[in-house]
């Protein structure tokens, strides 16, 4: 565990939630978050260069032994809207009270900056090692719905089971969604599923798999979907891709509610609709566009098309360009481009085509 160096004998400080998750279960873990059972503000200013302070939050950053340390108060937090960020009720509760505003048993876990007790009051420690992911009351999906895809984001991390209490809890809501829901934090949690390339217990096929079947994507769209029958993990491993998660759910034919960047609509704007059949025509479709237009035309249209592109076609370039045509005494006008079109066709067919085989067709073009 990454633990930083704070002589503090009060017992105030507790590392909570993932890290604690993480140490127990013997894996790295990346944020260190630790929560000051009181205020934070007020009793953490003293380990060091105060960075930040954020008084609406109870929360303080400080640089510590040359490292930034977020110092959180302990709070209880408030839904007054479902599915939205939380407003902070009380800043400076119990510890206890603290853990029970969490997501899940496992990441309800505390422990102690000065004994490295752990404080457990969920029974997160028994279901760490039971591989289980239990919600710390019936309202929690409710209260946020992204809860469910941090769920399947950890059985597929650690591949644990959702207790059955909590299965049919997400069931029950997933029958009944509000749509009203913050969907940037809907957007975060689909990236940190299908976008991470971490250690994972299963594949990025399972969880895709698991999104379908157990209706999770409904809670992006309430349209239907067919479970194509490509392995999109087996094509993200041939082609690997900027935005992976966008190759996962951009399967989904409606994702309006997704707050997408303009690189990202491009990339599902741009994926053919099309039925492709000659190797021209499949050139000219994917030339411009993003491998993960692509992708998605293998996952949603044909895989073998886009394979061969990908593999095959994307390789073949024709190597005269304009000085040449000009050279063979062919002024710049439009018919440039139907002249390389005419060239590339050729050459796709035939890919052994050498430059003076070009030019030979580029004169055939021009009738010179
Ligand atoms: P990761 O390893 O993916 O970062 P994490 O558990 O550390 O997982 P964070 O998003 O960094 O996740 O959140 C830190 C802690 O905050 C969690 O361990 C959990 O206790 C709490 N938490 C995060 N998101 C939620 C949520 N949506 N609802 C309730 N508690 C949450």
């Amino acid at each position: 565990m990454d633990i930083i160096n704070i002589k503090d004998t009060s017992n105030k400080l507790y590392y909570i939630g993932g890290i604690v998750r993480d140490f127990l279960l013997h894996r790295p873990s990346i944020d260190v978050d630790i929560t000051c059972e009181g205020n934070a503000i007020e009793y953490c200013a003293q380990f060091g260069d105060v960075l930040q302070i954020n008084p609406d939050f109870g929360t303080i950053k400080v640089l510590v032994d040359g490292r930034e340390v977020d110092f959180a108060s302990t709070r209880t937090e408030r839904y007054d809207k479902k599915g939205h960020l939380p407003q902070v009720d009380k800043i400076g509760v119990t510890l206890k009270e603290d853990v029970l505003r969490r997501d899940f048993t496992i990441n309800a876990l505390a422990m102690s900056v000065s004994t490295g007790e752990i404080v457990d009051y969920t029974g997160g420690q028994q279901d760490l090692k039971n591989g289980v992911l239990r919600v710390l009351h019936d309202n929690s999906f409710i209260d946020d719905p992204t809860r469910i895809i941090r769920g399947l984001k950890f059985a597929m991390r650690f591949g644990f089971e959702l207790d059955e209490h909590t299965k049919n809890l997400q069931d029950k809501y997933l029958e009944n969604i509000n749509y009203d829901m913050s969907y940037a934090r809907v957007k975060k949690e689909l990236i940190e599923t299908f976008g991470c390339s971490k250690e994972m217990t299963r594949g990025l096929q399972w969880a895709y798999e698991y999104f379908i079947n157990e209706k999770i994507y409904k809670l992006v769209t309430p349209d239907d979907v067919t479970m194509p029958s490509c392995n999109i993990e087996k094509l993200i491993h041939d082609y690997p891709v900027e935005n992976q998660w966008l190759v996962f759910v951009g399967t989904l034919k409606d994702l309006s509610r997704i707050p997408l960047t303009k690189h990202e609509q491009k990339i599902l704007d741009d994926v053919p609709t099309a039925a492709l059949s000659s190797d021209f025509e499949i050139y000219k479709a994917f030339e411009n566009i993003n491998t993960e237009s692509i992708l998605l035309y293998g996952i949603l249209q044909n895989e073998k098309i886009a394979r061969r592109y990908l593999d095959v076609l994307k390789h073949i370039k024709i190597k005269i360009n304009g000085k040449d045509l000009k050279h063979i005494g062919v002024p710049p006008s439009p018919e440039y481009s139907e002249c390389f079109d005419f060239v590339l066709a050729e050459k796709l067919k035939n890919p052994a085509l050498s430059y003076e085989d070009e030019i030979a067709l580029a004169k055939q073009f021009f009738k010179i």
